[in-house]
């Protein structure tokens, strides 16, 4: 068993493809996690670049805790399946078995021992004397998975492995492997384009499109809370409706209006929008799953004239395909067994109104997530440095004031990091849900929710709490930004510069420098007792050039950035991501600038510092400073991130 942790991955192929994108992912013990996506999503590219076979471009890989990113194939205890099996053809079943236990001079009884215990989990006993050639597809596949099994990995990565089975032996070899899963206890990662085979197979399932993740989660938390258009169309048959539409407010009534009918609803059932986007009345699509439409006899508020173009009778359940009267918009409506509907009839539907899903037609992702992590409040200036919202006044900054200039009804977005430990607010629990390790607390402010989760369980009926000034967010009652929550990180432009340096290096590598002195201890003696030509090498790398002043990288990131960059440093464009929390102030400061505004949040305060032109946002913690003061600070090297914005890749 192994726990795997990949952060940051990228691979970018020697043509330039930029397979892989930024990829994050934890993987427990015992987990079943399935790669899912159209073809040339990236998903093989990811296997592999897991199993060792394909070089990590940038990021980090960690097996057990362990940097893992440059540790060869054979040392990382995983077995890998693919599609065609991969069997040699002229042996028998027993000896394609054993033969990676021979080369690892695993002794004879301990062999023959495992193959029989693989044989007798995947039923192939007695076929152990075949040859390949004899073998249907299937059973192919099992001496496959055999040959992985008999190494005992810790984890198992299988690439399509069942894509050459046809549909009748794939869906008993899907339950065979979810059966090996469960009887071996071992991490496995696999990879489909099937959306069925992930579905019914994976305990996550990760989704893909582009190189991206699009959504990690569960497979009833995909369906029923797609985070975005492509998850919600890609999983599910037959597929989500979608149709475009646009959101406002009457009264106490949500109103969902597109070119063939406005339908009503309220908040009550959609408790998890911001209603920032109802108030911007933003551009949405709508998603509407087949089962959650009705066909009703009775035409009500909400019902659609509509026509049936096509029936599709599929034995115990029918799709029935309509247009709307109006606009001649698609829906596939999935309905139980029916004989009475007739293309060309006249009928009416309508939407269950708490399955719509609600996209933002821009960015394409849910405005009703499972976890909502931003609510907005309909808000009020009480005095100069006091806002009253959730029923409460608390406390601004003259800061906050003046970024809200002559508006005095405002609307706050909390954010749920806002939310922190106090008693000035109160509000009831709604309900309360668990999802995973996670917590989800809805609570319930006169008409309207805030969404609130936490690892913890918290009893009671009412929740008390704080909100921390820097991280709301402050509109005008159009909607309109007036103050943003605020972000720590500084984006500066910057350069690499030419520099020598003694750095350890092995055959052309550079190397770590644990890896260096480990070498050391063991007198540059590899495996195989193989001498290894390590040494300290002077070479030409770079230093970080910020704000027109030189900044040593630690040796570790200079062997990310030159692995990724090679001697092509100097071309490219880079930008360094400084932490406003992680600048040192010091009279001794290699750079200083003049403090030209004070974002004071009571019990926070960030500067702003014109360094050479440029600005950047330093929290001074302790000490404080007064407009027009000058700040001396350093940066701290191995905090410094970078981003090659050609390549748009974070490497540090
Ligand atoms: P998937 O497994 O999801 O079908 P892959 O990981 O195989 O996708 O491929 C992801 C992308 O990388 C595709 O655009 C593919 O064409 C490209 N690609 C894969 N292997 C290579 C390679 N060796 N060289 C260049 N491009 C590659």
């Amino acid at each position: 068993m192994a726990t795997l942790s990949l952060k940051h991955l990228y691979k970018i192929y020697d043509n330039g493809t930029k397979a892989v994108n930024d990829f994050n992912l934890e993987i427990g013990e015992n987990e079943f996690i399935v790669f899912v996506g159209p073809s040339g999503c990236g998903k093989s590219t990811t296997l592999r670049m897991i199993a060792g076979l394909e070089d990590i471009t940038a990021g980090d890989f960690y097996i057990d805790g362990i940097l893992a990113n440059n540790l060869e194939p054979k040392d990382r205890d995983m077995a890998m399946v693919f599609q065609n099996y991969a069997l040699y053809p002229h042996m028998s079943v027993y000896e394609n078995m054993a033969f990676g236990l021979r080369i690892k001079h695993v002794p004879k009884d301990e062999i023959d021992s495992r193959i029989k215990d693989a044989a007798k989990i995947l039923d192939i006993e007695n076929q152990l004397a075949k040859k390949p050639k004899e073998m249907s597809g299937g059973q192919k596949q099992r001496v496959a998975l055999g040959r992985a099994i008999v190494r005992k990995p810790k984890v198992f990565l299988l690439d399509e492995p069942l894509s050459n089975l046809d549909a009748k032996l794939r869906s008993s070899m899907r339950s065979e492997i979810t059966r090996l899963h469960n009887v071996l206890g071992t991490t496995f990662i696999y990879v489909t384009h099937d959306q069925i085979e992930a579905m019914t197979m994976g305990t996550k399932i990760v989704v893909m499109e582009k190189g991206v993740i699009k959504q990690v989660d569960t497979p009833m938390n995909l369906y029923d809370y797609p985070a975005n258009e492509f998850v919600a169309g890609f999983i599910g048959t037959p597929q989500m409706n979608f149709y475009k539409a646009k959101l406002h407010q009457e009264g106490e009534e949500i109103i969902i209006s597109s070119s063939f009918k406005d339908v009503r609803t309220n908040l009550e059932a959609i408790k998890r929008i911001d209603i920032l986007n109802i108030i911007k009345e933003s551009n949405v699509v709508i998603g509407v799953r087949p089962e959650h439409i009705k066909i009703c006899e009775e035409k009500d508020v909400n019902s659609i004239e509509a026509e049936i173009v096509v029936v599709e009778a599929l034995g115990n359940e029918s799709n029935i395909i309509v247009e709307t009267l109006n606009g001649r918009t698609r829906f596939v409506i999935r309905t139980p067994r029916n004989d009475t509907y007739l293309v060309g009839q006249k009928i009416f539907i309508s939407f269950d109104l708490s399955h719509v899903h609600i996209f933002d037609e821009d960015t394409q992702n849910t405005l009703l997530p499972r976890n909502q992590l931003t609510s907005t409040f309909k808000a009020k200036l009480v005095d100069d440095l006091h806002v009253e919202v959730l029923g409460k006044t608390f406390e601004i900054t003259p800061y906050i004031k003046e970024a809200l200039g002559e508006n005095k009804e405002l609307l706050v977005r909390i954010n749920q990091s806002s939310i922190k430990e106090g008693k000035t607010f109160s509000l009831d629990f709604e309900s309360k849900e668990k999802v995973g390790d996670l917590r989800i607390y809805c609570l319930k402010h006169a008409k309207e929710y805030l969404f609130y989760s936490s690892r913890d369980y918290i009893e009671g009926t009412v929740f008390e709490f704080d909100l921390r000034l820097s991280d709301l967010a402050f509109y005008d009652l159009k909607g309109n930004l007036l103050l943003d929550k605020f972000n720590p990180l500084n984006e500066v432009d910057g350069a690499l510069e030419k520099a020598r340096k003694e750095l350890p290096v092995l055959s052309k590598s550079l190397i770590e420098e644990e890896v260096y002195e480990e070498l050391k201890k063991n007198n540059f003696i590899g495996k195989g007792g193989k001498k290894l030509k390590a040494k300290i090498k002077k070479i030409n790398v770079f230093n970080y050039k910020i704000f027109e002043k030189t900044v040593e990288p630690i040796n570790n990131h200079i062997i990310k950035i030159y692995s990724l960059l090679g001697k092509r440093f100097a071309e490219h464009h880079i930008k360094f991501i400084i932490d406003a929390n992680k600048i040192n102030i010091s009279e001794e400061g290699m750079f200083g600038g003049i403090v030209s505004k004070i974002l004071d949040y009571i019990d926070e305060k960030y500067y702003f510092v014109q360094v050479d032109n440029k600005e950047i946002l330093i929290n001074a913690k302790e000490t404080s400073f007064k407009e027009g003061e000058t700040i001396k600070f350093d940066l701290i090297n191995n905090e410094i991130g970078l981003i090659d914005t050609d390549f748009g890749v974070r490497i540090i």
